[in-house]
């Protein structure tokens, strides 16, 4: 079987690479005259005037959608001015929110699309998947990769700690979603890419083997976890979908979305998922345990005002999210069984 596989083009990682966006807008777009940039106010303050100018400066038509959250609603949005507008290029700027929405709706419509984070929150800057609300809970779309990342350390070091912090218990998700994923492949015979899952493993391997010089928060480690979500992004790119990276810790931290009074970061979630999830696979909890807390990650749900009965409720409920199968769909948790993990591991 052939397998088609799509990579970003040109990635750039690194302080004030953000002075050369316009450059590779018209690298990628040698002819076109229209751009879009899907961004919030703030993304705008933050980072997307400055692009602005540098596009037009490259002699582009740049037109403008501001938005705050992903939705069937806004992609369509979207889709409609890349059509009206016979856009050549879409830029996505800012959180996880506006890149998906550019993301999703570019692809869509055929259109090259440039990702221009302005936090390192989660490896949806580099991935070939959208996360969007339907019918008030999030689902993943499959997209093409973005064409171009620059990712300007500078701008993503201004974002909270909180969100880096986010970003780096997300990468090290990694090691549970691939061990979910060879259970599946040897208990039910799922395809399974080796190439995708050594890489997803590199990535998480990244971050884990530097988490001291990771917790300084320095712009040299703001570029070093860069690499490992692009990491994240380039195995997800070799199998078209988020399986290399997400596992039953994503999917306790889709429960937490939807039950959850007050749900916390996706990558804090994922990164107590990854915990209790390492506990069942057998793997060195406590070693991701210690790496979560000394880059600053949560590793209790009382940390990010998670209740224990949220905890327990969510790990119950996680396998009837998808049929992906993980450790999760193997034995599925009682409650009681479920708190029992939740303590022993400490994440209540
Ligand atoms: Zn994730």
């Amino acid at each position: 079987m052939v397998r088609r596989i799509e990579f970003p083009r040109v990635v750039l990682n690194g302080p004030d690479c953000l002075d050369e966006s316009g450059n590779v807008a018209r690298e990628l777009c040698t002819k076109g005259k229209d751009a879009l940039i899907v961004s919030s106010e703030m993304g705008m303050k933050i980072a997307g005037d400055k692009v602005k100018a540098l596009l037009e400066e490259k002699e582009f038509n740049v037109h403008l959608y501001l938005a705050e959250a992903a939705s069937e609603n806004t992609i369509s949005e979207a889709q409609s001015i890349i059509k009206e507008k016979l856009i050549n290029i879409a830029l996505g700027i800012g959180g996880g929110t506006c890149i998906d929405i550019a993301k999703l709706s570019s692809s869509r419509e055929g259109v090259p699309f440039m990702s221009i984070p302005t936090a390192a929150s989660h490896d949806g800057m580099c991935s070939p998947v959208a996360s969007i609300h339907v019918d008030k809970h999030k689902k993943s779309f499959p997209t093409s990769p973005p064409l171009a990342l620059i990712a300007d350390t500078k701008i993503i070091k201004t974002a909270p700690r909180r969100m880096f912090n986010a970003g780096c218990a997300d990468i090290l998700s990694n090691y549970t979603a691939v061990a979910d994923w060879k259970l599946a492949r040897d208990e039910k015979g799922e395809p399974y890419a080796s190439y995708a899952a050594a890489l997803s493993i590199l990535s998480s391997r990244h971050v884990l083997d530097a988490y001291k010089m990771v917790s300084e928060f320095s712009l040299e480690s703001v570029k070093h976890v860069i690499e490992g979500l692009i990491g994240s992004g380039a195995a997800m790119c070799i199998t078209s979908s988020s399986r290399p990276c997400s596992g039953a810790e994503h999917l306790f931290s889709h429960a937490l979305d939807r039950t959850a009074e007050k749900p916390a970061m996706h990558g804090e979630q994922c990164g107590l998922g990854t915990i209790m999830m390492a506990k069942l696979h057998g793997l060195d909890w406590e070693r991701f345990r210690d790496a979560l807390e000394t880059v600053g990650a949560p590793v209790t749900g009382k940390a990010i005002g998670l209740s224990d009965k949220e905890i327990v409720d969510a790990l119950v409920m996680a396998p009837t999210l998808r049929d992906r199968y993980t450790i999760l769909h193997k034995a599925p948790l009682s409650a009681e069984s479920a708190r029992t993990l939740a303590e022993e591991t400490g994440v209540i």
